[in-house]
């Protein structure tokens, strides 16, 4: 565990930062330290951080509490009954979206309103070529989707939901605790009608009131040119919709890439051995290398050179995933083979080279080659 740090340390605010300030401060740090974006390995616990500090400063009560009493002051107020997701579920996840797209879906999570639908994961498998050139893919999957016989409402055709009597409509109950802070109220979702503030009395026989049916859709999805292994991309609104005419969840499309049979990636970089021969390295010669477009290309090797050279051929690498403009490049790196099979001339050969050079090499023909073994 490191050590807890202050919220407004966490968030880089003043003690006395304004609500507008606060929330600049919390995206900011929010896209900085998404999981998603950042594959730092500290990124996942910073993100968390920043979001938990959030949830407390953004919130007039909480905050209050938190000035007066520090975490002990916060520890577990207001967790209760706040997410639609439940225990475990993502919590803040308005504030995330919030913080990525600008918008605002918080209304469509207020108590009282039907649930927002599951995320959805689908695994898609993509070329390298298509990777580095971007493409479109018409994906399939089952999903629950909108009952078509009542609409999503959930309620048989001719009836509709009634107010909930438990809660009379409002979706939440509240309940009054004491405690060393004061009085708390504490507010959960509304146990007969899950926090929605309407039941059912009739059901639709199509979906048995859960206003939503399986369904198999298809869907285009752009992969942008620059896409890796292991990036996602998020389809808001195209999950599973919610029950009784919930928000949809979003889709993750969790892109996998095959690789290159002889050119390695990384990040916007690619990488190809070019094995040259003795000969070769020592002449000069003309090669031709694959590139990511699947084609290849002329590279010239200049007499002399040795192993480990780096030939850069500038803007030949794979786009940068968010700067189009930007091309990463094709590094060619020599290597040098000496053989180890020579025919009677290229050995003739080989001893003229070194006599030449005044180099001494073992004799000809050893031992085992005159007895006929070599
Ligand atoms: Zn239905
Ligand atoms: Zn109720």
């Amino acid at each position: 565990m490191t050590a807890e740090r202050d919220y407004y340390e966490v968030l880089g605010v003043a003690r006395g930062a304004g609500d507008a300030d606060i929330k600049r401060a919390f995206r900011k740090l929010a896209q900085q330290w998404h999981p998603d974006v950042n594959k730092e390995p500290e990124a996942d616990a910073r993100f968390k951080e920043v979001n938990e500090a959030y949830q407390v400063l953004s919130d007039p009560q909480r905050r209050q509490a938190y000035d007066m009493f520090g975490r002990a002051g916060v520890a577990g107020a207001g967790a209760g009954g706040q997410s639609p997701f439940g225990a475990g579920g993502f919590g803040g996840f308005n504030d995330i979206f919030d913080a990525f797209f600008g918008g605002s879906t918080a209304g469509a999570q207020r108590r009282g309103r039907p649930m927002q639908g599951s995320d959805l994961r689908y695994d898609l498998r993509i070329s390298f070529r298509e990777a580095v050139l971007g493409t479109e893919k018409e994906i399939e999957f089952p999903v629950l989707g909108r009952c078509d016989t009542c609409a999503g409402s959930g309620a048989k055709a001719g009836s509709a939901p009634v107010a909930c009597a438990q809660c009379n409509g409002r979706g939440e109950v509240r309940s009054v605790r004491q405690t060393m802070l004061g009085q708390m109220v504490n507010v959960a979702a509304c146990p007969r009608c899950r926090g929605e503030g309407t039941v059912i009395d009739n059901p639709c026989d199509a979906c048995r009131g859960e206003g939503r049916t399986e369904r198999r859709r298809s869907l285009r999805v752009t992969i942008p040119a620059g896409i890796d292994e292991g990036h996602q991309i998020r389809l808001t609104n195209e999950g599973e919709i919610g029950p009784r005419g919930g928000t949809p969840g979003s889709l993750y499309v969790a892109v996998h890439v095959a690789g290159h049979p002889t050119l390695t990636r990384e990040g916007t970089e690619l990488f190809y051995e070019a094995e040259l021969s003795i000969a070769q390295a020592a002449l000069g010669t003309k090669l031709m290398v694959p590139t990511a477009e699947g084609e290849e290309t002329e590279v010239e090797i200049k007499p002399g050179t040795q192993p480990g050279t780096e030939i850069r051929l500038k803007g030949r690498g794979v786009p940068h995933l968010r700067r189009h403009s930007v091309r990463g490049d094709l590094h060619v790196i020599t290597t040098v083979v000496v053989p180890t099979k020579l025919t009677k001339r290229q050995r003739e050969l080989l001893e003229a080279y070194a006599k030449e050079g005044g180099e001494h090499v073992a004799p000809a023909g050893g031992l085992r080659e005159k007895l006929g073994l070599g």
